[in-house]
């Protein structure tokens, strides 16, 4: 196969059996590869409604097939899986080396399935596949895990988990190479509960090319644009996603306080003050914009895979929290593989009920303020499961109100289980409303609309680049209106397809690319012609079999937080849910009409979700016969 290494690899740390078979040229091409091939093999292992935390729970990771070609930012890694914090399948997408260490190693995806007995780790290349003991890695953090498995397997790239994946915390995520982030929504607990404590990847394998100077001729047109957003690449590979921060402020993003009050200024000279702390960027192979960073911690290096966390996390959310403190407090949550999205808002929680007498300090274990001390000692709950930490140890938000009753649900801003990073109220973009319609309530880096103020003209030049109609362009604005819930599902198949591809979403790359680049990319690289409406419907078609899979796993009608619909307090000022022209306010109402929209547009029904059988079988999923 070009393109596609064309193996998949299947471990079962059951019993130990390791087998391979070819990839099926047929599901390639209507599923494309890594997110959407991730999905399809999902439904193959996935017994109907199996604990998240069980050892029935497969994970399923996965590589596009622009990986390995030489495609700038063609980088990320898949993963798929049941998450513990949701209950839902999802995919979670990661950078480092992971992916291009796959294509190496000589496989497009690699399903894990049962669970070991004792702590092991998997060992893939492209002469043989084992499953190692790792009883002296367990109890190690991820960054200690990933140099002592670096050190042993010289030039491969590390999936690891920490403490907080051992013991099955449900707001766990995982490292690959210490730079990036895998798995937010509790990957780390599902390895945990497999006791696999990393995979380590390496090999020689190259990937054929089926027309190399087709190829390369679409690479000398994404070189022109580097050159031509050459400024804004070195403001990333300057400041990292920091380069925003400015931009989050002015569009009022920098929400705290649990979701009631915003930042609109950051102090003066804070950016220098950052860059005093950071030693060096660093990223992915071959990123013209990297947007990771090195830092100065204890006296020693350390990368940190997102160091706009230090800020929206830490810095700007706690009242006695320094820059430097911020990296400390970031270092800490990172190296135990502990979510700091989450954390931060669950300490925020736990200050406003502990406020209002709704938990009590016997129930938290100690008295939560937004301080640094405080949430040095939420760390040290969390990672001993102890006080209020062990309700949300294996199901998150879902624990926490089974033991204190569903009255506190308003206190916990959430969607399907994972807090809140773009608040509509600050700006109604496809990145705050796709919180409610993604299955796993957050999709990560972010499109257009992330900051407000963008004119109607570029979101229209921006919907015709990620693939949409003219006629699909004058329905988002139907009425003078800005319709958010058409142009969420737009914007969310682009990213699908950029997930499937196996390609970044990051501003330093998405802007790189158009949809008509991604179709002659995929064609070069895997000589199967397609075009760019084939790779939208692909999109749809993913979406479809992962909302299938989720309405078989329980999932219902999408919600949203009650806390959207009451102000955000900024200087006295009260602040509404608007739309993100702020031309009028959003009611309730109109929410749930945008879930009906997007539903309808999607060809599913609007009372629960469930996809129409007129779409299943239009997007060729009927025979899959999901029930
Ligand atoms: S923008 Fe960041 S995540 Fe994306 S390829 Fe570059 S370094 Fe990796």
């Amino acid at each position: 196969m070009f393109g596609y290494s064309g193996r998949i690899l299947e471990v079962d740390l059951g019993n130990g059996d390791i087998h391979e078979f070819p990839l099926s040229i047929d599901l390639a091409e209507m599923f494309i590869g890594g997110l959407g091939l991730n999905t399809r093999l999902i439904l193959n292992y996935l017994k109907p409604r199996v604990n998240p935390l069980s050892d029935e729970n497969p994970i399923v990771l996965g590589v596009g097939p622009l990986v390995g070609a030489g495609v700038v930012g063609a980088v990320k890694a898949m993963a798929t899986t049941k998450l513990p914090s949701t209950g839902t399948i999802a995919t979670c997408s990661g950078g480092g080396g992971l992916a291009y260490a796959m294509k190496k190693a000589g496989y497009d995806h690699i399903v894990i399935r049962g669970a070991s007995d004792k702590p092991v780790y998997i060992e893939v290349s492209d002469e043989d596949v084992r499953i190692n003991d790792a009883s002296s890695l367990w109890g190690l953090d991820a960054y200690e895990t990933t140099c002592r498995l670096k050190k042993k397997h010289y030039g491969s790239s590390v999936l690891s988990i920490g403490e907080a994946g051992e013991k099955l915390i449900s707001w766990s995520i995982c490292l690959i190479d210490n730079i990036s982030h895998l798995g937010r929504g509790g990957l780390a607990a599902v390895m945990g509960v497999k006791k696999l404590k990393a995979v380590v990847v390496y090999g020689g394998c190259k990937v054929k090319l089926a027309n190399p100077e087709g190829v390369k001729s679409v690479l000398s047109r994404v070189r022109e644009r580097i050159k031509r957003y050459s400024q804004l690449l070195k403001g990333i590979a300057k400041y990292g996603m920091m380069v925003g921060i400015g931009n989050w402020a002015n569009s009022r993003m920098l929400v705290y306080n649990n979701y009631r009050s915003i930042h609109t200024k950051l102090r003066d000279g804070f950016l220098d003050e950052y860059l005093k702390i950071k030693v060096r960027s660093i990223g992915c192979p071959g990123c013209p914009g990297p947007c990771k960073g090195v830092f100065k911690i204890n006296g020693l290096e350390k990368p940190l895979p997102e160091p706009l966390n230090i800020a929206i996390a830490f810095t700007l959310r706690l009242n006695d929290c320094s820059l430097s403190s911020g990296v400390k407090l970031l270092y800490e949550a990172t190296r135990h593989g502990i979510d700091c999205l989450n954390l931060t808002p669950f300490l925020e929680f736990l200050v406003e009920t502990y406020e209002s007498s709704k938990l009590s300090i016997k129930d938290i274990g100690f008295k939560p303020e937004l301080n640094v001390k405080s949430m040095e000692k939420l760390v040290e709950y969390m990672l001993k499961c102890e006080g209020i930490c062990s309700y949300i140890r294996m199901s998150g938000w879902r624990g926490l109100f089974e033991r204190f009753g569903l009255d506190l649900e308003k206190y916990a801003p959430n969607c399907k289980g994972l807090s809140i990073i773009f608040d509509p109220r600050s700006n109604f973009g496809a990145e705050s409303f796709g919180h409610v319609t993604n299955p796993r309530g957050h999709e990560g880096p972010v499109q257009l609309t992330v900051i407000s103020g963008r004119d109607e003209n570029s979101i229209r030049k921006y919907l015709s680049r990620i693939g949409c109609s003219e006629d699909d362009v004058s329905k988002v604005f139907r009425n003078g209106l800005f319709n958010i819930a058409l142009y969420t599902r737009h914007v969310e198949d682009w990213l699908y397809i950029l997930n499937s591809l196996g390609l970044c979403r990051r501003e330093s790359i998405a802007l790189l690319y158009d949809i008509d680049t991604c179709a002659e990319l995929y064609t070069y690289t895997t000589g199967i012609r397609i075009q760019p409406r084939d790779l939208k419907m692909a999109a749809d078609r993913i979406h479809t079999l992962e909302r299938l899979i989720n309405c078989r796993e329980g999932a219902g009608r999408d919600k949203y937080p009650d806390r959207w619909l009451e102000p955000l307090i900024l200087d006295g000022q009260e602040i509404y849910l608007m739309d993100y022209f702020k031309r009028r306010m959003i009611s309730r109402d109109d929410i749930e009409d945008f879930i009906n929209q997007y539903y309808r547009e999607r060809g599913w029904n609007t009372v629960n979700g469930f996809p129409t059988i007129e779409r299943i079988r239009e997007l060729k999923l009927a025979d899959l016969n999901i029930q």
